[in-house]
């Protein structure tokens, strides 16, 4: 095993990213002791309706919002692309990039991991990373309402030791704590079209960039 943490991966729209993202990122660093958090915009969700914002604005919002973090980096390739991207291709790709032996932890929200199913290729994912699985406004994971085959899942795999993470590259799901933030992108995109200045849902960087370029 690499003498190096693991490493977050963080994907999500991001549209626009607020304080309920960054205390996600920040709450699994500290929890699962990670290095560094790696945050992944999509380009084109597949699984969801197209984001209000262009890609490159979504993405600079994330530049803008992490900037005063040394563990967080972004990183703009699904938005590169120009097509829609699927978690299994850039895990992959990040692998043959970083070699087998680096630990890397996918961070989902539990309302992102009860529709892991769906994904394209879900299955594979625990070869290519572990999943940090959070809590997210009370809503805790109940085994009983996920799909069959992901209830399977989590119960192989949960471990109640961030341990686990270090000592193999992929394959565990880790749940932890956070603190329950009600907020989301889609009640923040509201507030904006009314004219709301949405102050302390997102960091005052990213209300500048938006002001800036005149977005929702
Ligand atoms: P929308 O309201 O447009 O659906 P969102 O705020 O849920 O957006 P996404 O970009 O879809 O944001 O979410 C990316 C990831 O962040 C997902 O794993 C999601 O579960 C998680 N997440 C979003 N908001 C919160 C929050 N308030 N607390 C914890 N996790 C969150």
């Amino acid at each position: 095993m690499s003498e190096r943490g693991p490493h977050g991966v963080f994907g999500g729209t991001f549209d626009p990213v607020h304080v309920g993202h960054l205390r996600l990122a920040e709450e699994a660093r500290e929890a699962l002791l990670l290095e560094r958090v790696r945050w992944i915009p999509a380009g084109q969700p597949w699984h969801r309706a197209a984001p209000q914002t262009s890609p490159a604005h979504r993405l600079g919002m994330v530049r803008a919002a992490i900037a005063a973090n040394a563990a967080f980096e972004v990183d703009g390739r699904e938005v590169a692309s120009g097509r829609p991207s699927y978690t299994v291709d850039t895990l992959t790709a990040l692998r043959g990039e970083l070699g087998d032996a680096v630990s890397l932890v996918l961070i989902l929200g539990a309302d992102a991991f009860a529709l892991l199913h769906t994904w394209h290729r879900w299955r594979d994912l625990f070869a290519l990373a572990h999943i940090g699985l959070a809590t997210r406004a009370g809503q805790a994971v109940d085994a009983t309402t996920l799909d069959p085959a992901l209830a399977t899942e989590l119960a192989a795999r949960t471990g109640s030791d961030a341990r686990v993470l270090r000592e193999r590259p992929s394959g565990a799901i880790v749940r932890f704590d956070m603190t329950p933030l009600a907020v989301s992108a889609t009640d923040i995109r509201a507030r904006l079209a009314r004219g709301e200045r949405c102050r302390y849902l997102l960091p005052d960087e990213v209300f500048e960039y938006i002001r800036l370029n005149r977005l929702y």
